[in-house]
C-alpha cells in the first residue's frame, strides 16, 4: 500500500472543514457537499462509474469480469461531528480509495464488481439521527417522517436537503436490497482503548451493539436549604443520585456480556445553592449486544426508579426514548478476516462494536464484515483521534484481502 499517498489524500479530505473548528463537517453541510465533490474527482480519476443517490450516498463502481454478479461493496461515512478527529469514517472511506488505486495499479480484476460507497450524514450531530444515509439505504429510515428534524440554527433536514439539491419525497429511490449487494465491508477506527491496551492490530467485529434510551423527569420540591429539615424535603437530586448509582450497579453486573450503562445527562433545577434541588431531568443510555442482558439492567433501573419514588414520595416520569435490536454481523466474513490476519502475522481480537456504524444497517441487506484499527489512547470524536499509519495499513491489507476473496465467485454464499 502507498501510505504516503494515503495520508496525503486523508489530509485533502480534512481541508473540507468549518475552518477553525477541525474537523467539523456536518451532515448535508456545505462542507460534507465540497468532500463529497472532492471524492468523486478521484473516483473518477480512478476509472471508476460514480453515482449519487436520491439522498446524497456516493456509490463508485469498478466493473468486474462477471457482470451478472453482485457487486462486493465496502466503505464508510465522510461526514462528522462538531470539532472531531481525522480519522472517524475519513479513515475508511480513504482506506477504500487505497485499495481502488492499488487493484488498478497491480492490474487486478475481479469476478463480481466492486463498489464503494460512501455514506451521508452518519453522525447524529446536527439533526439527532444517526446513520442517515445507511438507514435509508437499507429501507429503515422513512425520511419524510424525520423532515421536521431541526439543527441547532433552526434548520429542518428537509430544507438541509433541499439545499444539497435532493428533494425528501424521493427518498426512496436511494433504497437497495438484498439484490443489489453481495456483501458489505466496512473499516473503522475502534474509538475505544481495548486494542491498543491489549496490543493486538486488528478487531474482528461480531455483533453492533443497540442502545436502549430512558429520560427521566424526576418532579420533586424545591425549598430553602437552611429551613427545610430532611423529613420535609423532597429533593431531586438526591433521588437521581440513588438512580444513577444503581445504573452504574446493574450494568457492572451485567459487563461479562458487554453491557454498559451510562448516565450522560443530568440538570437540577433550579440549581442555586441554598435550594433543595425542585426538579431534576436525566438521560440513560444502556448498551448490549445482548438483548436479554440489557432487559435485565433495563428491569433494575426501572425497579429502582420505583422503590426511590415510593421512598421518597416524589413522581418520577421515565419515557423510553429509544430502543434499538442489536445486530449480528456476517459469521463467513468474521472466520475470514481471521484467517487473513494469521496469514498476514497480524494480531487479533474478536470483539463487539459499542458504537453504531453504517455497517450495522447494511447488515440487514447483506452479509457484512466490520474491521477495527486501534485508536490511540481510545480517544474519539475529538481533535486528538489518532491512529498510528502502519496500524492503518495492516488494517487495509486485511480490507483488501477480505475484498479480493469475498468478490470471486467461487467463494460462494455468505453466512
Ligand atoms: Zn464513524
Amino acid at each position: 500500500m502507498n501510505m504516503g499517498r494515503f495520508q496525503r489524500s486523508l489530509n485533502k479530505l480534512n481541508e473540507y472543514t468549518v475552518e477553525g473548528k477541525e474537523v467539523t463537517r456536518l451532515a448535508y453541510s456545505r462542507e460534507e457537499k465540497r468532500a463529497k465533490e472532492y471524492i468523486i474527482k478521484q473516483f473518477e480519476h480512478e476509472g471508476l462509474t460514480v453515482k449519487v443517490d436520491a439522498v446524497g450516498n456516493i456509490t463508485a463502481r469498478r466493473e468486474g469480469t462477471d457482470a451478472s454478479l453482485k457487486p462486493v461493496a465496502f466503505g464508510s461515512h465522510i461526514d462528522s461531528v462538531y470539532e472531531a478527529g481525522q480519522y472517524d469514517g475519513a479513515m475508511g472511506v480513504i482506506a477504500s480509495l487505497e485499495i481502488i488505486r492499488f487493484l488498478n495499479e497491480e492490474n487486478i480484476t475481479t469476478e463480481r464488481p466492486l463498489e464503494v460507497i460512501v455514506f451521508t450524514g452518519e453522525e447524529s450531530s446536527r439533526f439527532g439521527i444517526a446513520t442517515i444515509g445507511s438507514r435509508i439505504m437499507t429501507g429503515r429510515l422513512n425520511l419524510v417522517e424525520s423532515g421536521h428534524l431541526e439543527d441547532k440554527k433552526g434548520i429542518t433536514l428537509k430544507k438541509a436537503l433541499e439545499d444539497n439539491h435532493f428533494n425528501i419525497e424521493n427518498y426512496h429511490q436511494a433504497v437497495r436490497t438484498s439484490a443489489d449487494q453481495h456483501a458489505f465491508i466496512e473499516m473503522h477506527i475502534e474509538q475505544g482503548p481495548v486494542l491498543e491496551i491489549e496490543n493486538k492490530d486488528i478487531g474482528i467485529v461480531h455483533a453492533i451493539a443497540a442502545p436502549l434510551r430512558l429520560s427521566l423527569e424526576i418532579k420533586g420540591e424545591a425549598g430553602h436549604s437552611g429551613t427545610t429539615p430532611f423529613k420535609y424535603r423532597k429533593d431531586a437530586l438526591a433521588a437521581a443520585a440513588e438512580i444513577a448509582l444503581e445504573v452504574e450497579s446493574a450494568a457492572r453486573e451485567e459487563e461479562k456480556n458487554g453491557t454498559l450503562a451510562t448516565v450522560g445527562v443530568l440538570d437540577i433545577n433550579p440549581g442555586a445553592m441554598n435550594i433543595v434541588p425542585g426538579s431534576a431531568g436525566m438521560q440513560i443510555d444502556i448498551r448490549s449486544v445482548s438483548v436479554e442482558s440489557r432487559e435485565k439492567v433495563y428491569q433494575k433501573i426501572t425497579d429502582k426508579i420505583e422503590s426511590v419514588s415510593k421512598a421518597r414520595e416524589i413522581e418520577i416520569n421515565t419515557s423510553l426514548l429509544t430502543k434499538e435490536e442489536p445486530v449480528d454481523l456476517s459469521d463467513t466474513l468474521v472466520e475470514a478476516v481471521e484467517e487473513i490476519s494469521v496469514n498476514n502475522g497480524y494480531t487479533f481480537k474478536h470483539m463487539n462494536s459499542g458504537a453504531g456504524h453504517d455497517a450495522m444497517n447494511m447488515a440487514h441487506i447483506c452479509p457484512t464484515a466490520l474491521i477495527f484499527v486501534p485508536s490511540v489512547k481510545g480517544i474519539s470524536h475529538n481533535p486528538k483521534e489518532f491512529t498510528h499509519l502502519n496500524d492503518i495499513e495492516k488494517g487495509i491489507i486485511v480490507m483488501k484481502d477480505l475484498i479480493l476473496k469475498t468478490a470471486c465467485n467461487e467463494a460462494g454464499n455468505l453466512k
